[in-house]
């Protein structure tokens, strides 16, 4: 059963509200502007919802609009404000030069006063009140300010922290200044008393989907004399203030909302819902210890958490609340590449960490004591999950083992943990900052001693975190003194169980550049090359000019050292390439290919260099970081859908099905009925580690790849792909589409 804990992005809708919106679509049907029966009982219907909403809004005189959502509102509200701003200056009055917005408002608003100020050519200045730690406006900021201004726009709660904006001292800050004032209440409905008329509010926008009506639906407050200039003009509806057929099974649905609202029997009261909240905060605080909370409970809506873990990304918590069946959003929006920070939280002047971890948590006041116990069961199961995987608390247990290549990627840099679960024994190449806690926490959890931790060159875009993770792990150091690069003293070969480590100094990138061979005797199975290759990338073999030869005759050690299937790790992998090889590289990089052969002499070399840079005008490390698609094209992996994928099961019984959820992710969560499959578990971070054994296996046994979105499935199958097996697949949309998540495990156990 899903638990649906993203209230403030939407709501599902209330059974009682699809009732009214499926009576207004069969026998209820009629135009509210017909004037037979069936359009006037559409009107009554109209009226009554519009009625209903001007009470429990304490609209009084203001009129309210049914719009299609806030959105609409905010831009109705916007333009009207500046229109009238605009009259005023042609008729000679002053109308201050700014217009203001809460720093943390929705991008809808300011987006809106950017729009309307361009399209009416006000040229007044668009600027954001600050916001305090704890997301209430800087009022005494506003009150310097407000003389100035045209128009302020203020949000009633924020979406992301659930803050709660002082409505009356907001009024008092705007004082005596003329300024129209627009308050978002798309939050506070239903959950907030507005008494809009009661304030100086001219505008207030609302979005039915918030609170249990569906979408498309909308109101918009206006203050008795306000001005209002439409936005939409034609049929002359809602008092020729936005024309447009209403749409009524909407409002029916909201209306079912608002009577619910006034009838007291469906939603909970604060004082439950903050019990409620309070439940899910302690428990949350059990499950991930550190977890910190991003804004203040005693200012916040009842129904809102926002917070951090410190170490755990957003990402990772999203990810492990899904496999939960635990829907949550992310504080700040995710890329491939780099979790951009929230800027509601970096308004309120949150450390860097916590706007790029935050997690929000929302429920609905229909939220109930089994929705609120179930989630934080769920909540208890996904803090043990974590435990298990040891990455959270440090007491020393048995955990999943440790595969013997783990790779972790930071904004495009690669550390990698090599370790030997035998022996107990772990090397780290190319440590990272942001990884420090999370391997040290690790390591002592796992009750492994570390062997070294390198440095394949001194980087140039970070520091080496090397030595303080050793710092970190004393009782752990196998060997305390190192070199520069943190190889340990007077030692040749490092030995990893019955593997082992050797170097190879690669000059050329920088000085001191070196590959770290992981293999058996002269064989290679993984060299950790740092920034001598990068996957499908010129990258840093893009032969700096100044050492163009030094690069070269590296790269021909490099291959003399190698076996054809020897994979290559890289230090930076901003395509999610994972591992390449020699071959790989040489068919998609001519320079490549060129030194290796020797058809490129230095002079060559650095003048080819030169061109391309030229060519694309890109410097050195953007040509590093989009490289791979100007030399390599996209290799996008071919998606197969359920039914494509049974399809292929029918031909191919032999192919083998991966799922590259991480093991906290797996634990919890059931997989679909697959039949009898062969079905693997091989996270995305050991990806590495399997490589060489999918590329063993025959040209048209087919690899499917599998996780919760299709994210990580599709860049498992790319790696696959571009080194070779060409029958490798993802799921599209992974398991968030599958047809029947049921429990059917018994049929699909990983092999
Ligand atoms: N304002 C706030 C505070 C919101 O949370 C949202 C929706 O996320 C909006 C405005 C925009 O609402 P809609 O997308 O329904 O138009």
């Amino acid at each position: 059963m899903e638990i649906y804990l993203d209230a403030n992005a939407t709501t599902p809708v209330l059974p009682q509200a699809r009732a009214a919106a499926l009576a207004a679509m069969s026998e209820d049907f009629g135009n509210p502007s017909s004037i037979h029966s069936t359009g006037l009982k559409a009107r009554a219907l109209m009226d009554a919802v519009r009625a209903r909403a001007q009470r429990l809004l304490g609209a009084g005189a203001g009129q309210l609009l049914f719009t299609s959502g806030a959105t609409e509102g905010i831009q109705t509200a916007v333009l009207s404000a500046l229109r009238a701003l605009r009259a005023r200056r042609d008729a000679g009055e002053s109308i201050g030069s700014l217009l203001l917005y809460g720093a943390t408002e929705h991008k809808a608003v300011p987006e809106a006063l950017k729009h309307w100020n361009e399209l009416l050519g006000l040229g007044l200045e668009v600027r954001a009140i600050p916001v305090g730690r704890d997301g209430r406006h800087d009022l005494a900021w506003l009150a310097l300010q407000a003389p100035r201004a045209g128009l302020v726009c203020t949000m009633a709660a924020n979406n992301e922290t659930g803050v709660v904006s002082d409505l009356d001292g907001i009024e008092q800050a705007l004082g005596a200044s003329r300024t129209f004032w627009m308050v978002d209440g798309v939050q506070g409905l239903g959950k907030l008393e507005m008494r809009l008329a009661s304030r100086r509010i001219d505008y207030a926008p609302f979005s039915g989907h918030k609170l249990y009506a569906p979408k498309g639906i909308g109101l918009l407050y206006v203050r008795e004399g306000a001005p209002v200039t439409p936005l939409l003009a034609g049929g002359g509806q809602e008092g020729a203030l936005r024309s447009g057929t209403e749409n009524m099974s909407g409002i029916a649905a909201l209306g079912a909302v608002l009577a619910a609202l006034e009838d007291g029997q469906t939603f909970r009261d604060t004082a439950t819902l903050a019990r409620y909240r309070d439940r899910l905060a302690e428990t949350l605080q059990a499950a991930f210890p550190g977890l910190v909370f991003n804004a203040p409970l005693d200012f916040s809506l009842p129904t809102t958490l926002n917070f951090a873990v410190p170490g755990l990304s957003s990402k990772l918590l999203l990810d492990l609340f899904d496999a939960a069946d635990v829907r949550v959003s992310g504080g700040s929006a995710c890329s491939a590449a780099k979790a951009q920070p929230s800027f509601v939280l970096q308004a309120m002047g949150l450390p860097e960490w916590q706007t790029a971890a935050a997690v929000r948590l929302s429920f609905g006041p229909a939220a109930d004591e089994q929705l609120i116990a179930e989630a934080c069961a769920r909540i208890r199961a996904c803090g043990e999950s974590l435990r298990e995987s040891c990455l959270t608390g440090t007491v020393a247990q048995e955990g999943t083992p440790l595969t013997p290549i783990t790779r972790y990627v930071v904004d495009g840099a690669c550390c990698w943990l090599l370790a030997d679960p035998a022996s107990r024994t772990a090397i780290v190449i190319d440590p990272l900052p942001e990884l420090n806690e999370r391997l040290e926490r690790l390591l002592r959890c796992q009750d492994y001693r570390l062997l070294a931790v390198l440095d394949t060159h001194s980087h140039g875009d970070h520091a080496s975190s090397g030595q303080a993770l050793r710092e970190a792990l004393p009782d752990r150091l196998l060997h305390a003194e190192v070199d520069a690069l943190g190889w340990p003293l007077g030692i040749d070969t490092l030995h990893l169980g019955n593997q082992t480590l050797r170097r190879l100094a690669l000059p050329g990138h920088t000085a001191d550049s070196t590959a770290y061979l992981l293999g058996q005797g002269t064989q290679v199975r993984v060299a950790f090359v740092g920034d001598t290759v990068m996957p499908g990338a010129l990258g840093r073999t893009d032969f700096p000019v100044s050492e163009p030869l030094a690069l070269r005759d590296s790269l021909r050690r490099l291959a003399d050292a190698l076996q054809p299937g020897s994979l290559l790790a890289p230090g930076h992998d901003y395509e999610n390439r994972f591992a390449t090889t020699l071959g790989t590289e040489a068919a998609h990089q001519p320079l490549l290919a060129g030194a290796l052969n020797g058809s490129l002499d230095a002079l060559g070399l650095a003048s080819a260099k030169a061109e391309f840079e030229r060519g694309l005008g890109l410097t050195e490390y953007q040509t590093m970081a989009c490289g791979a698609r100007v030399c390599s094209g996209p290799e996008a992996a071919p998606e197969l859908d359920a039914r494509g994928l049974r399809q292929l099961l029918r031909q191919h019984p032999e192919a083998l099905l991966v799922d590259v959820r991480e093991p906290y992710e797996q634990r919890l969560s059931l997989l679909p009925e697959l039949g009898e499959v062969r079905l693997q578990a091989v996270p995305l971070s050991v990806l590495v580690d399997q490589l060489p054994q999918w590329l063993a296996l025959p040209a048209e046994t087919p690899v499917v790849f599998f996780c919760r979105s299709g994210n990580r499935s599709e860049q498992a199958a790319r790696a696959l792909r571009r080194l070779g097996h060409e029958a490798a697949y993802t799921l599209a949309g992974g398991l968030a589409l599958w047809p029947q998540c049921e429990p059917g495990l018994e049929a699909a156990l990983y092999v």
